[in-house]
């Protein structure tokens, strides 16, 4: 998968005097290309030593430096920098205009950036039984799941404007359209609208306390958004159709399916080179961990009647 860049022009909008808050500042940020939303993700606005930011659980950090310095966000002039460990970041200038509890950054490229407070950093369901991202809960068999893979983990990958990466995740095979779940109960971080990039974060509390995110991409038509729970029944969207397959030149229409123990890496990962250990940092073998759970899941269901997962 490959690291997306945004040219940027942001709308944000800003309620309440960020200093003074005992509550969190939660925005949804949506970052539109030419009028259309490309990324919407939930973020935390901090006052921070004059400048703002936007601390996101699945995305890039957005940093807001005011050309005035102060302490409450205000009307005017910024410098947007999208902040992300190693990776390099971008910078935009851009005129913020605060309209009640909106915020629009606009910037002379194509891209701007909406935030509207609201709440998108809710409670996440806890998790279930575990089941295929092509399943809607019908069809989880283990053995179906493996035979899909064609892509593992950990590959050595080159192509795509980098110097080569480990493939964070898996590749799963689907016909065209196929449509796409989530592998648990949870609740969607962030979700790419790209056309050949397109993709939903989503997080998974587990019963001992402890959180897992799993990630989908290749994916379009994607009907959740950002903040939403959503359970193994609710549809994220779909695979490519013929014609976006064509344009995609990959040998297979497929999913990017990536299982996360977090998100200190912003989610990028397999954009850089780095080897299988500092991957291991973050990401699971969604081969081994969901082949593992599916599994013994078949187990479970093969004992007979009244056993639920
Ligand atoms: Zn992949």
């Amino acid at each position: 998968m490959q690291t997306a860049f945004w040219g940027i022009a942001f709308s944000l909008l800003l309620p309440f005097s960020v200093h003074a808050a005992s509550t969190r500042n939660l925005y949804l940020v949506l970052i539109t290309r030419m009028g259309t939303v490309e990324n919407q993700f939930c973020a935390e606005l901090i006052s921070d030593n004059g400048r703002y930011l936007l601390k996101s659980e699945a995305h890039k950090d957005i940093i807001l430096i005011p050309e005035t310095p102060g302490a409450i966000l205000s009307s005017g002039k910024y410098s947007v920098t999208l902040e992300h460990q190693n990776l390099k970041t971008s910078t935009l200038q851009v005129t913020a205009t605060i309209h009640g509890d909106s915020i629009k950054l606009l910037s002379k490229t194509p891209v701007d950036i909406l935030l509207v407070q609201q709440n998108c950093l809710g409670e996440t369901p806890m998790s279930n039984a575990w089941n295929s991202p092509f399943s809607g809960n019908n069809d989880s068999n283990a053995k179906a799941f493996l035979r899909r893979i064609v892509g593992k983990f950990a590959d050595f990958r080159t192509g795509g404007g980098d110097d080569g990466h480990r493939h964070a995740g898996i590749d799963l095979r689907g016909g065209f359209g196929k449509e796409v779940y989530p592998i648990n109960d949870g609740r969607v971080l962030a979700a790419s609208f790209k056309d050949l990039s397109g993709g939903v974060v989503i997080e998974h509390l587990l019963p001992d306390g402890s959180r897992l995110y799993s990630k989908y991409v290749h994916i379009q038509d994607i009907s959740v958004k950002a903040g939403e729970q959503v359970t193994p029944h609710t549809r994220l969207g779909r695979l490519f159709d013929k014609a976006s397959f064509k344009k995609s030149r990959y040998t297979h229409n497929h999913l990017h399916l990536e299982i996360r123990k977090d998100y200190e890496d912003k989610g990028t990962d397999s954009s850089y080179r780095e080897t299988r250990k500092d991957l291991e940092r973050h990401c699971l073998d969604p081969e081994k961990f969901l082949g593992a759970l599916l599994t013994k899941k078949l187990a479970h269901t093969e004992q007979g009647p009244g056993v639920s997962n």
